[in-house]
């Protein structure tokens, strides 16, 4: 067979999305390792789909996305972005966050470029730097605060990085950036006319007193920063795959341009009816920041019952529980992180995700659950992870 190309010998397959299809192959499993809610997007989406089912727009939409939706969108967006957003100049509507966020790299990386990537990160990132010709440089974030050093990132932007990758809130670890952290690194992006990548996925789910700021609304940094999120988390349609870009108007220029090549453009008939989502007030954001902090609450408080340790996370809906304890026991010793998610699928019923698949250090005491599941289902997955629990106290 002739040779494929080197760099997807350089990459696994997503293990998020490898351990969804492992426990979709368990019955009765539940499945709380690639993250999506079990629940129904809001009514006004629905019905809003029900109607685009008949009247349309069933044919392409304009590559850069259906004007009415880009035109929601920057509304939306100037709220979290603190100025207006052009919806011609300034927005790529792309299918979902993660074509955003390969489609940044690919216009703003030349083959070599270095770019910063926090490490704990959304796996995502590695195979978007190899595919766009970018080389990582990891910057550890280090628990429990998952704080980093500032000066790590001046070198990096010494080193020439044309960008550093920030997912706020942090994917695993749940980390909410403050002003004051995405102001330094910002300062940093200016002094050294680099970029912030912003991954800003789980803008919505964040837990009080944090708060979400975008590092785009910061004093000059809009110009300096690409915005990536989508629609997915924000209104629990995983599946419609609608993300975005917001940038500066060269930048989205060239994004245009990748984007097309790339997909053409994200699904019409879902944009229009995703328009009934961008325009809820803004009781459906709150709302939705409750739902989660009960669900969070709930998880971990259960979680601490059971005597599992676990961080507290100030966004998103991802908890880290560190599965130390259980290597220490017989039956575990010399497991990898990978091995101990593959048996709790099929001997606890729930599934995870290793959490090695996360860091650039050497990690394999830690695996990720995710909380975005109905209550009744929080409670079985609790129940069946207290029968791992009881493994420690034999
Ligand atoms: N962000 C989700 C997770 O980490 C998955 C997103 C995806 O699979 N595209 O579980």
């Amino acid at each position: 067979m002739p040779e494929l190309s080197r760099r997807v010998g350089e990459f696994t397959d997503s293990v998020i999305r490898r351990m969804t299809r492992i426990s979709d192959g368990c019955p009765g499993s539940i499945n709380l390792s690639q993250g999506f809610p079990d629940f129904d997007p809001p009514k006004e989406l629905l019905d809003a789909l029900a109607e685009a089912a008949y009247k349309g727009p069933h044919q392409y939409s304009i590559t850069f996305g259906a004007e009415n939706f880009r035109e929601a969108l920057a509304l939306k967006a100037a709220k979290t972005l603190k100025r207006t957003i052009d919806p011609e100049k300034e927005i790529v509507v792309t299918c979902g966050g993660t074509e955003a966020m390969m489609c940044a790299m690919m216009t703003i990386c030349n083959p070599g470029d270095k770019v910063m990537v926090f490490s704990p990160f959304y796996e995502n990132y590695g195979a978007d730097a190899i595919l766009s010709g970018a080389e990582p440089i990891y910057i550890p974030l280090v628990p429990p605060e998952y704080s980093f050093d500032i000066s790590l990132i001046e070198d990096g932007f010494r080193q020439g990085a044309k960008a550093i990758i920030v997912c706020n809130p942090s994917n695993p670890c749940g980390k909410v950036f403050t002003r004051e952290e995405l102001s330094a690194i910002g300062e940093l992006a200016l002094r050294y006319d680099a970029f912030v990548v912003t991954d800003e996925v789980y803008e919505h789910i964040i837990y009080a007193p944090n708060v979400h700021v975008a590092a785009a609304s910061l004093p000059g940094m809009f110009d300096h920063t690409i915005t990536c999120s989508s629609l997915s988390k924000t209104y629990s349609i995983t599946g419609w795959r609608l993300g975005y870009l917001i940038g500066p108007e060269d930048v989205i220029e060239a994004a245009k341009k990748v984007h097309d090549f790339l997909t053409v453009g994200a699904a019409a008939p879902l944009q229009e009816a995703a328009v009934a989502g961008l325009t809820l007030p803004d009781s459906y954001y709150s709302d939705l920041q409750e739902l989660y902090t009960r669900k969070r609450d709930h998880f971990l408080a259960g979680l601490d019952r059971i005597g599992l340790k676990h961080n507290v996370p100030q966004g998103s809906y991802f908890v880290l529980v560190d599965i130390s304890d259980f290597l220490e026991l017989d039956e575990f010793r010399g497991w990898t992180d990978l091995e101990f998610c593959e048996w709790m699928v099929t001997n606890i019923g729930v599934a995870a995700v290793p959490g090695s698949s996360f860091f650039r250090e050497d990690v394999n005491n830690l695996i990720r659950l995710h909380f975005a599941r109905s209550e009744k289902t929080l409670d079985e997955a609790l129940e069946r992870l207290g029968k791992l629990g009881a493994l420690l106290r034999r």
